[in-house]
């Protein structure tokens, strides 16, 4: 018998959380899936409002933390506004220091760097977002 695939999708992700699956909330879930990038409450609200889905940042800001208190989210604290990604594929981040941009960075890509962590500190760093690495973004180092 062949197992039923992950359920992907604004929809199973809501139902696997026991969300009620309220517009707002799937035009966000839906924004930040198709985005693929951190983004601030600024950010969702310009860009749903954008595409015609507009919804209050009041319930944007709610709906964000409700996200980030299940673990559907995660809450990414930089300089400037806290940016808010999808809980998806393991990843750690990059933050610039000026613009406060955050951009996701798959933990394939860092294996080595924690197991060196891991040897010179003993502290094993988790798979998934326990690394942040701060600079200037290539839009505010030219
Ligand atoms: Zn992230
Ligand atoms: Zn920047």
């Amino acid at each position: 018998m062949q197992e039923a695939p992950a359920p992907t999708g604004p929809h199973a992700l809501l139902r696997n959380h026991e969300l009620r699956r309220t517009p707002p909330r799937l035009r966000v879930l839906a924004l930040l899936f198709e985005s693929e990038r951190h983004l601030s409450i600024t950010e969702v609200c310009e860009q749903l409002s954008t595409s015609g889905r507009a919804v209050h940042p009041t319930t944007v800001y709610r709906t964000l933390e409700t996200f980030t208190a299940v673990g559907l989210a995660h809450a990414v604290h930089g300089p400037g506004a806290t940016r808010y990604g999808i809980t998806g594929d393991p990843h750690h981040h990059t933050v610039c220091q000026r613009c406060g941009r955050v951009e996701g960075l798959a933990s394939e890509h860092l294996t080595e760097a924690a197991a060196r962590i891991a040897a010179l500190t003993g502290l094993r760093p988790d798979s998934s977002g326990a690394l942040l690495v701060y600079g200037r973004c290539p839009g505010c180092s030219a």
